[in-house]
C-alpha cells in the first residue's frame, strides 16, 4: 500500500533521548523546556519574531479570530481544507467566499474589494499547497478598508517570497504540524505574529485567559506538550533535507507524466518553495476518477485535496458562486508525496497513471 503521505519518524533512539529528560524533570506540559526550545528554533528557522507552539493548526485560527476581535463577515477562500471555513463558523462569523485565481489556487485578490460590505472585518486566506496569496495586494486592500488579515499557512512551512518569510505577512499567520504535513510534531501547530502586544494576548487566550490568580480574558486551552515538542526537535533539523528530496520527486513525476494531458502548477518565480504537496490537474473529473480508481485498485492512495469547493459545503446558510474554485476542485488530485518514496514506487505510480489514460 502506498499512501498519499507517510509521516517521517526519527529513530526511536533519537526520540527516547528526549524522553529521558522528560522523565528526569517530570515536566510534561505548560511551557516546559522542550516547548521553549522548539519555539526558539522555529522562530529562527521561519525567520519570525513571535511564534507560539499550539495543539494543532485549527485552534490557532480560532484564537486568531478571537484576539483580533473579528466579528461579522470574513472574506475567505473556497479552496482550502475545511478547517479554514470551520474556524470562521465556529467563531460565529460569516464566511464570504471570494473565488480563487487559477494559477496559484489562492484567493483572487482582484475580486476581494467587490465582496467588502460594512460588515466585513477581516480576510482569512490560505497559502494553498504552499503557494503564496498575493500578500502585497491583500495588504493594500486591508489598509484601505481597515480589515484584519489572517493567513492559514498550514501548507507554507519554510516558504519565502523574494527572501522574506511568508509568515511575516498579515496580522497573524498560522501553521499546522499535523502528522501529514511537511514538518510535523504528531499533532501540533503554530500561531505567528509580529507584535508583542498581540503575542501576549495570544498567550493569554491559549492558556485559559489567566496569569496566576489574575483572570484577564476568556481563554481556551491551546497549549502543546513536551512529548510533541520532542518530536518537533527531532524532525526540525531534517526539514531542509526533506524539501530537497521532495523537489527531486516532483521533478521525476513531471518528467514521467509530461506526455499526458495533465497540468502541473507553475511554481511562482522568486519563491523558495517547500514542495508540501504534489497536485495535478486533469482535463475533467471523469479522467480524474478513472486515474484515482485505477491507482486505488493497485493499492495506491491519492487524495482529492481540495474537494469539494468550500462554498458548496451543505451546512452554509448563504450560497456564493465560485466557478474557478468549483471547476478546479473537481479536477485536482494530489499524488503520493513524501521524502521516503523510492524511485521504484514513483515509477510504479507513474506507470499506473499512464495506463489509466489508455
Ligand atoms: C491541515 C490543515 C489545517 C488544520 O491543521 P490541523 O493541525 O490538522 O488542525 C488547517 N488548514 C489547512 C489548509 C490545512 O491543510
Amino acid at each position: 500500500m502506498i499512501n498519499v503521505t507517510k509521516p517521517y519518524l526519527p529513530s526511536k533512539e533519537e526520540y527516547t533521548a528526549y524522553l529521558d529528560g522528560i522523565w528526569e524533570r517530570n515536566w510534561l506540559t505548560n511551557y516546559g523546556p522542550l516547548v521553549n526550545e522548539l519555539e526558539e528554533k522555529l522562530k529562527k528557522r521561519l525567520d519570525v519574531e513571535y511564534l507560539q507552539f499550539l495543539v494543532n493548526g485549527t485552534v490557532p485560527l480560532q484564537i486568531a479570530i478571537k484576539v483580533l476581535g473579528i466579528t461579522g463577515e470574513v472574506i475567505t477562500t473556497p479552496f482550502s481544507y475545511v478547517a479554514t471555513t470551520g474556524a470562521i463558523l465556529w467563531e460565529n462569523c460569516t464566511p464570504v467566499f471570494v473565488d480563487i485565481e487559477p494559477k496559484t489556487f489562492c484567493i483572487d485578490a482582484d475580486k476581494i474589494e467587490a465582496a467588502i460590505t460594512p460588515q466585513t472585518s477581516a480576510i482569512l486566506a490560505t497559502h494553498v499547497y504552499g503557494f503564496p496569496c498575493d500578500v502585497v495586494k491583500i495588504e493594500q486592500i486591508a489598509k484601505k478598508h481597515n480589515l484584519k488579515v489572517i493567513y492559514d499557512g498550514a501548507h507554507a512551512f519554510g516558504v519565502k517570497i523574494n527572501g522574506k518569510s511568508i509568515f511575516q505577512y498579515g496580522d497573524i499567520s498560522t501553521c499546522s504540524f499535523h502528522a501529514t504535513k511537511l514538518f510535523h510534531t504528531v499533532e501540533g501547530g503554530a500561531i505567528i505574529c509580529n507584535n508583542k502586544e498581540l503575542n501576549d494576548q495570544i498567550f493569554l487566550h491559549k492558556a485559559f485567559g489567566h496569569l496566576g490568580d489574575d483572570y484577564k480574558s476568556i481563554g481556551i486551552n491551546g497549549k502543546n506538550s513536551e512529548f510533541h515538542a520532542a518530536m518537533g526537535l527531532c524532525n526540525l533539523p531534517k526539514v531542509s533535507g526533506f524539501i530537497e528530496q521532495r523537489k527531486a520527486i516532483a521533478e521525476t513525476y513531471r518528467t514521467e507524466l509530461k506526455n499526458l494531458e495533465i497540468e502541473f502548477p507553475v511554481i511562482p518565480s522568486g519563491l523558495d518553495y517547500n514542495y508540501s504537496y504534489f497536485p495535478i490537474l486533469f482535463k475533467s473529473e471523469e479522467v480524474l476518477l478513472k486515474v484515482k480508481n485505477h491507482l486505488a485498485a493497485n493499492e495506491v492512495n491519492t487524495r482529492r485535496y481540495f474537494y469539494p469547493s468550500l462554498n458548496t459545503l451543505p451546512y452554509l446558510e448563504k450560497r456564493y458562486a465560485c466557478p474557478v474554485s468549483e471547476e478546479v476542485a473537481v479536477r485536482v488530485l494530489c499524488l503520493p508525496f513524501y521524502q521516503q518514496l523510492t524511485k521504484e514506487e514513483i515509477l510504479f505510480i507513474c506507470k499506473l497513471v499512464t495506463d489509466a489514460f489508455k
